[in-house]
């Protein structure tokens, strides 16, 4: 589809809805997982998938905390123009809703208030023994070492989901609201190979002509896409 085509669409469509991964935010410094500059391309000593499961964060925190630290957090990064637009949408009443597989935070930075987080966020940390909450500020004091909590001296987990884990049920129940109530679905910065997030997508029952993907590697399933920058594009 051409882009004039794409924005004659958005121009007409009232309840759009995102449903991103990590190539949202690349454009803002963060990696993603598999683009040729993204973690999976990067040699650690266990790869990305392994060092971010249940049994890893459990079996081996400190190396986990390591990789965390050094590879999921990301500081500097601030909203790029696809979070911004997206914000804008929402606020004229022509969105309803983000679905994101992102942990970083940035569409609630850019002033989206419909975020579904299906993976949780890096700013949100609970101990796993008494359940106080605790900002990536307070884990960020702790780094290298693994976090603690200062009431009870638990282990502090962030509340993102890792491998082997199950996806947040208000999450999913919002996500999947938004997209059966979607009168255009735009699929974006994401390969879709994450499952069950990925799966949430065959939820869409509006115009198939409005089901469209934004990537920079297309996808032989989607009749209507744009390849290139999301920033750029969206
Ligand atoms: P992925 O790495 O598997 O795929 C990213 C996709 O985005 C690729 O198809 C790539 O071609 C595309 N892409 C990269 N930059 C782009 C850009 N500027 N414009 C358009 N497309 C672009 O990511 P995924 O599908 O989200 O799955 C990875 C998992 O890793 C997710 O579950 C997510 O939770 C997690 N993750 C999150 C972050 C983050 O929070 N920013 C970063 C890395 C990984």
């Amino acid at each position: 589809m051409t882009r004039e085509e794409y924005l004659e669409r958005v121009d007409k469509a009232k309840r759009i809805v995102f449903f991103g991964g990590a190539g949202v935010s690349t454009e803002s410094g963060i990696p993603d997982f598999r683009s040729v500059d993204g973690l999976y391309n990067q040699k650690y000593k266990y790869p990305p998938e392994e060092i971010l499961s249940a049994d890893f964060f459990y079996s081996q925190t400190a190396e986990f905390y390591r990789f965390y630290f050094d590879k999921m957090i990301c500081l500097s990064a601030g909203p790029n123009a696809a979070h911004i637009k997206l914000a804008e949408w929402e606020k004229s009443g022509k969105l309803s809703a983000v679905v994101t597989q992102n942990i970083d935070g940035l569409h609630t930075d850019a002033g989206s208030k419909r975020v579904y987080e299906l993976h949780g966020s890096v700013r949100r940390n609970t101990c796993l023994h008494c359940g106080k909450k605790f900002s990536l500020d307070y884990l960020l004091a702790s780094a290298p070492d693994i976090p603690r909590c200062d009431k009870c001296g638990g282990l502090v987990k962030p509340d993102v989901v890792l491998y082997g884990e199950s996806l947040p049920n208000e999450a999913i129940d919002g996500a999947v609201n938004a997209i059966m109530n979607a009168d255009m679905l735009i699929v974006g910065g994401t390969s879709l190979t994450v499952y069950p997030a990925a799966g949430l997508i065959r939820y869409y029952n509006g115009n198939p002509d409005n089901l469209i993907l934004i990537n920079m590697t297309p996808m032989r399933e989607f009749k209507n896409s744009l390849c290139g920058k999301i920033g750029e594009l969206l």
